[in-house]
């Protein structure tokens, strides 16, 4: 757990959130801000700054991530959605911690903005 990380201290409970999912490795949560009608985020519980991160270390979790992304939005009954990850600042990354956006319930447009 890194010192004054958001989403380390939001996947350890420290801070509330709305719990969508949970296991050993990841948590996914409902967006504070959303953009859809439904927005959640999966984090490794471990962290990992963005994408730009990843590497042979640390990779099994990201495919565990896609994992459960699939399975989560099959029992939410999303059948359209997408997966979005911000990489630094020009991308719009607010918060330096590995997170997945998923965003689904309207129609989407590309490119994004
Ligand atoms: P980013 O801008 O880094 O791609 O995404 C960060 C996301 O985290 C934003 O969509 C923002 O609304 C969300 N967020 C920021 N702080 C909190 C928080 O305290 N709780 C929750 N649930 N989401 C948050
Ligand atoms: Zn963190």
């Amino acid at each position: 757990m890194k010192n004054d990380c958001l989403f380390c201290a939001i996947a350890a409970g420290e801070i509330p959130s709305n719990k969508v999912y949970e296991d050993d490795l990841c948590y996914a949560f409902y967006d504070i801000a959303p953009q859809a009608p439904t927005h959640f985020l999966v984090i490794p519980k471990d962290h990992i700054g963005s994408v730009a991160e990843i590497g042979a270390g640390n990779s099994a979790v990201v495919a565990h991530i896609f994992e459960v992304i699939a399975n989560v939005t099959k029992e939410l009954g999303l059948e359209s959605y997408r997966v979005v990850s911000n990489i630094g600042e020009q991308a719009g990354q607010s918060v330096r911690h590995l997170h997945f956006h998923v965003l689904s319930g309207r129609d989407m447009t590309w490119p994004p903005g």
